[in-house]
């Protein structure tokens, strides 16, 4: 692979100081560019969240879904235990965001979000970890605990050793999602009138 590889530069957050570094990587649009989030005095075998892109999630604050707690929740956990949020640019489940759009529109009509996956020619998760490993080698990093509720990730990372997984522990006002999620539907209802 033929990746370009940033310097290294201080991100100071609301969430603790950390190191960013960013991989771009080619593809068959153009190219996709990661960024990693790490603290300087990185575990010898740190916890590690792998974050796919969700914009509507991270950066808008959708609630159809619960990325950006998850992220929050990493970031957070990633500057008290000297660990890493591996920031993957796959946004959609890997569909893209112009692909991820017409697949809401689907649900608004009813579909389920796989059924509406399937409908636009796609598998219910299109994303691919192979980045994950070359981020991982690039930071002499061979061991990690991994932090995830998905245990298939877990298969999908390849020549790192998982020494264990880190559930991600959700804030309370998960209680809320379902009834958070019909109100988000019901909007956008509206937004179609
Ligand atoms: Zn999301």
């Amino acid at each position: 692979m033929n990746i370009e590889i940033s310097q290294i530069a201080n991100l100071p957050s609301k969430f603790g100081k950390f190191k960013v570094k960013a991989f771009k990587e080619p593809c068959k649009d153009g190219c996709k560019e990661h960024l990693v989030i790490y603290k300087e005095n990185l575990e010898a075998i740190p916890i590690v969240r792998v974050h796919s892109e969700c914009l509507t999630g991270d950066a808008l604050g959708s609630l159809k879904c619960d990325c950006r707690d998850q992220l929050e929740y990493a970031l957070e956990l990633a500057d008290k235990t000297n660990g890493m949020v591996i920031y993957l640019r796959q946004e959609g489940r890997g569909i893209g965001l112009l692909n991820k759009i017409n697949a809401y529109a689907l649900q608004d009509a009813g579909c389920n979000t796989v059924e509406a996956n399937h409908q636009l020619g796609f598998s219910a998760d299109e994303r691919t970890y192979e980045m994950v490993t070359y981020i991982l080698h690039h930071f002499n990093i061979p061991k990690i605990k991994l932090l995830t509720n998905n245990p298939d990730k877990i298969n999908s990372i390849s020549d790192i050793e998982i020494v264990q997984r880190v559930p991600i522990i959700m804030k309370p006002n998960k209680y809320n999602t379902d009834y958070l999620k019909t109100k988000q539907a019901q909007m956008g209802h509206m937004l179609e009138e």
